[in-house]
């Protein structure tokens, strides 16, 4: 779940709207809390005090800029591009929340008592509304971000329950209790949903408390009653990509040669604690051992009767191994116990280890198990990776704080490890996000970059690396370069940058520059620049063309080139595919109902707000998100980069048949980066294999994709030819590009 306005104490940037997601080209964001790699993807959407960053043109500058909006600033894009949407097409979710009120109610009328909800974080309304539907007597509901408030207030008032429903917008500890207060009386039933992937990121414990010490009778039921964390300790290098760098080896006439060496202060570094969320059930089988079963780690009983609901606590679960291997992370997820006797249970584990499918496991798929964005599962990377034994036990050290959860690994009594959260010294994991992380050790990438600069590289090259962490750079210096200048703008990528440097002893042909390389004079560099390269990433490329921003930063470099250096990358080309998302279109699409009541209201929300956000495509990591192919993928546009950035706007369209029957929901997009103009010296950000019509694709999972969705999803039928318009055009004033895709079908529009 996505909340907004908790003051939360977690040390994370306000939020940032991701509708202000354009590139920023012309200058880049001052606060650059959006890409922070320690905000997971499930906690993007929040706000701190109800600040809000957003992108505004400065005028006297003419630049584009970060600034903070006023607190009655128009939430709606928050909301449409928050997971409220997917939570509420969360099926299981919603019933079984459902079922849970129902059973609290009636064992509360049981007891010959009068059933007073109060139902903390009230969104919509839709649990308040379930409650008096359940028969409750008294139902107070609160929420504390203002705007859900007002949809709640019009949402219960759509579906006539507004009588029934006290409305509070206020957040739960700020509640008053008393004659003609907030709530008339203490409740002796709590209804909340207040949890996120890693199950207490949203602040629950310290609402929970607060309310049992002064909303709560002694005897409250609570919905849901209890947490319980699982922990999974695993062995995988494909996951490690995520978190540590690896040291780049080329083998020369048999022998192996160090092209990158890692600097220990990186390859020692505890890492980041930040959970790293994602879908588990997409994880292919071959990508990990596991070393332990699924064990239940961290116990939440919520309303701190049966065992007390700490802020925070180290548990100790001892396993046998089940087989001996390096542990490298431990996977996470949680479930949650809808009723008092723990018979109606939600659970977000990956299929195999899902209690609905105890007798499938590893046999089953996603396809077995409810689909959810708005709760995924998460990776813990161990600050240290250890060799475990299977003759002999190891014990999982799990700690959590008010909002975060990490994970350590004792093997004997004798081994000293740290129970305090890791912290990373070394700053890469601080400075990148894990996308990044995983392309600095994507095999495909190192192979075209490090053959395209051998094949450039002589005695006499004097490179300039562009880009934020470009550690090519010094691969070029080790091939072989006459002098390799990097820009770094941030100082903890300096930072990072200057260990490289040092580690791979090219001090003396590497010289780090400013970001800005304007003021910069040929005099300054041992000689013109030779071959000026890119890899191409930024730390603010959210969508894959957004790191055409090296166009523009060549820009300022042009007279520190030779007239006919080398450019690297040479062109990027946009491409599209339509697709069937089989989950994905859940995120944007009208809800009508949920169990029964009327949700016309949010629907018009969610609707006003995509109508008006003048992005439409968003960034996704579409490994995550199954889609089937519904044609081979629409070249839609190449750029030169070789050539200066054109004056005017670039537009391209056309059409082309759909014949492929069934479903078409939305486009994929991704970019092509021809890193030379010869074939083969491409680094794709769409699929790694060829595409194969209806079809799943297999996406780069070191890149995110653009997503599209259409508005209404199209079934392609056999009679009705059907064709798709497609348009694309690049401003390259801002360095946008605006999509338009649109399904015909002759005779008339088929849509469903
Ligand atoms: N109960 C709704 C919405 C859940 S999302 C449903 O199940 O569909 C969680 C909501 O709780 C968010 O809207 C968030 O703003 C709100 N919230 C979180 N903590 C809160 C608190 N302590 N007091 C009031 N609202 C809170």
């Amino acid at each position: 779940m996505r909340q907004w306005c908790l003051a939360v104490s977690k040390t994370i940037p306000p939020l940032l709207p991701t509708h202000t997601l354009t590139p920023l080209y012309l200058s880049r964001p001052a606060h650059w809390g959006l890409y922070h790699p320690l905000i997971s993807r499930s906690a993007l959407i929040r706000a701190k005090k109800m600040s809000v960053f957003t992108q505004q043109l400065n005028p006297i500058t003419g630049r584009l800029e970060w600034g903070i909006q006023p607190e009655d600033y128009d939430y709606k894009q928050e909301v449409a591009r928050s997971a409220y949407a997917d939570m509420l097409h969360d099926q299981e979710r919603n019933e079984k929340y459902y079922e849970g009120l129902k059973r609290a109610v009636a064992q509360i009328k049981g007891r010959g008592e009068e059933v007073r909800v109060l139902d903390i974080g009230t969104g919509t309304g839709l649990l308040s509304m379930m409650a008096v539907t359940c028969g409750a007597d008294v139902v107070t509901a609160c929420e504390a971000f203002h705007p859900m408030a007002e949809c709640a207030r019009k949402g219960l008032a759509e579906n006539s329950l507004a009588h029934r429903v006290k409305l509070i917008a206020k957040r739960s500890t700020e509640l008053d209790v008393g004659p003609g207060k907030d709530l008339e009386r203490k409740a002796n039933l709590l209804v909340a949903e207040l949890f996120d992937t890693e199950l207490i990121g949203e602040g629950a414990i310290d609402t929970y408390r607060h309310a049992r010490e002064f909303l709560l009778t002694d005897d409250a039921l609570l919905v849901p009653s209890e947490g319980t964390v699982y922990a999974q300790v695993v062995s995988s290098k494909m996951l490690q990509r995520w978190n540590k760098i690896s040291p780049i080896v080329r083998s020369k006439h048999g022998k192996e040669e160090v092209l990158l060496s890692v600097p220990s202060v990186v390859s020692e570094c505890d890492g980041a604690a930040a959970v790293h969320d994602l879908q588990l059930s997409q994880v292919p089988r071959h990508w990990i051992t596991p070393l332990s079963n699924p064990l239940p780690v961290l116990r939440f009983d919520w309303s701190g009767r049966s065992a007390d609901l700490p802020c925070e606590r180290t548990t100790l679960t001892t396993f046998r191994p089940l087989t001996s291997g390096l542990c490298d992370a431990v996977l996470m997820w949680w479930e949650i116990k809808m009723d008092q006797e723990g018979d109606v249970v939600l659970s977000c584990a990956p299929y195999w280890a899902h209690p609905d499918l105890t007798d499938v496991g590893w046999k089953g798929s996603s396809e077995d198990i409810p689909w959810r964005d708005h709760w995924m599962q998460a990776v813990y990377y161990l600050p240290q990776t250890r060799h475990v034994n299977k003759d002999s036990t190891a014990t999982l050290l799990s700690s959590h704080d008010e909002y975060s959860l990490w994970f350590n690994l004792k093997r004997d009594a004798s081994d000293c490890v740290s129970i305090e959260r890791p912290v990373c010294e070394c700053r890469i994991h601080i400075v990148n996000s894990r996308t990044r992380l995983g392309q600095l050790n994507d095999p495909r990438r190192i192979e075209v970059y490090t053959r395209v600069l051998e094949t450039l590289i002589r005695p006499d090259s004097v490179c300039l690396a562009l880009g934020d962490g470009c550690l090519m750079a010094i691969v070029a210096a080790r091939l072989g370069a006459r002098h390799v200048y990097m820009t770094e703008g941030s100082d903890p990528n300096r930072r990072v940058a200057k260990e490289f440097i040092a580690a791979n002893s090219v001090q003396h042909k590497v010289t780090l520059l400013p970001e800005d390389v304007s003021d910069t004079t040929l005099q300054q560099l041992v000689a013109p620049v030779t071959i000026i390269f890119s890899e191409p990433f930024f730390s603010t490329s959210l969508l894959p063309w957004h790191s055409l921003y090296c166009w523009y930063m060549r820009n300022s470099c042009e007279h520190l080139l030779l007239p006919q250096a080398t450019r690297i990358p040479s062109s990027v080309s946009i491409w599209a595919l339509p697709v069937a998302y089989r989950d994905l279109w859940k995120i944007r699409a009208p809800l009508q109902q949920c169990c029964g009541f009327k949700m016309g209201v949010f629907d018009k929300l969610i609707e006003t707000a995509c109508a008006e956000a003048d992005e439409r495509v968003e960034p996704q990591p579409l490994w995550e998100y199954p889609a089937r192919a519904k044609s081979t993928p629409i070249h839609l546009m190449t750029l030169d980069l070789s050539t200066p950035i054109p004056d005017a706007p670039v537009c391209r369209g056309g059409s082309i048949p759909l014949t492929t029957e069934g479903l078409v929901n939305g486009m994929a997009l991704w970019v092509d980066w021809q890193i030379t103009e010869n074939d083969g010296d491409v680094i794709t950000t769409g699929p790694i294999q060829p595409v194969v019509v209806d079809d799943n694709v297999e996406w780069d999972i070191y890149s995110r994709q653009g997503v599209y969705l259409f508005r209404n999803p199209y079934i392609i039928g056999p009679d009705l030819p059907s064709t798709l318009k497609y348009s694309v055009t690049f401003q390259p004033l801002d360095g946008t590009m605006n999509f338009n895709f649109e399904i015909e079908t002759v005779g008339r529009r088929k849509e469903v």
